[in-house]
């Protein structure tokens, strides 16, 4: 599981990991709405409250947590299913969802990913541009409270640079040799 502050880069780089080391990006569901760009099913599965709750209480979710105002989950069924064939998973969640996880004692390895500095994930946030400004600030507000959850991740990467980072996540993770992706840089 991948856990670290909005901003941080930890999409991109679960994204490089999907792309070039053959790892499945598991899709959590959530109640916020889409960005633009992003599709139902395929950056998340994008529900209404009351059908995230209906799925809560049926005991759907492995784990749940509420994000800057917004449900966040992970079906169950995504991860058991890639799991008892043998799939190498990517989960992103939060530092509340990564608690949880590692109480159903399912196998994994823990990534916290870092930014170099606080001005640098300010100017990230402002720069995404997808968020007004109250929001860019109760993101950075907890950022700094995620931050503190950093050590209780085995591995941390400080994304300062994308290329650099996806490596050295890859070789904290014991994934590889990189695949060779056709059309890729
Ligand atoms: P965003 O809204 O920026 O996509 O995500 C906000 C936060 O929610 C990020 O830290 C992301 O990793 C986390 N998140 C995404 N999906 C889940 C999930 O299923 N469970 C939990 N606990 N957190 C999630």
């Amino acid at each position: 599981m991948v856990s670290g502050p909005s901003g941080s880069g930890k999409t991109t780089i679960c994204d490089r990991l999907e792309r070039d080391f053959g790892c499945e990006y598991v899709v959590t569901a959530t109640t916020r709405a889409p960005r633009t760009g992003e599709r139902d099913g395929f950056d998340y599965y994008f529900l209404s409250k009351d059908e995230f709750e209906r799925r809560l209480v049926a005991n759907e979710f492995l784990e749940h947590a509420r994000v800057h105002g917004n449900l966040y989950g992970t079906p169950r069924r995504s991860v058991e299913e890639p799991l008892a064939r043998g799939a190498v998973l990517i989960l992103e969640i939060d530092t509340q969802g990564a608690d949880q996880i590692r109480e159903t004692g399912i196998e994994h390895s823990s990534l916290f990913i870092a930014v170099p500095s606080f001005e640098a994930l300010e100017a990230r946030l402002r720069a995404r541009a997808t968020e007004g400004s109250s929001d860019v600030e109760r993101r950075l507000r907890r950022a700094r409270e995620e931050i503190k959850q950093a050590a209780r991740y085995q591995f941390v990467v400080v994304n300062d640079q994308l290329e650099r980072a996806v490596a050295e996540a890859a070789r904290l993770l014991g994934l590889g040799p990189p695949r060779a992706v056709p059309g890729a840089k």
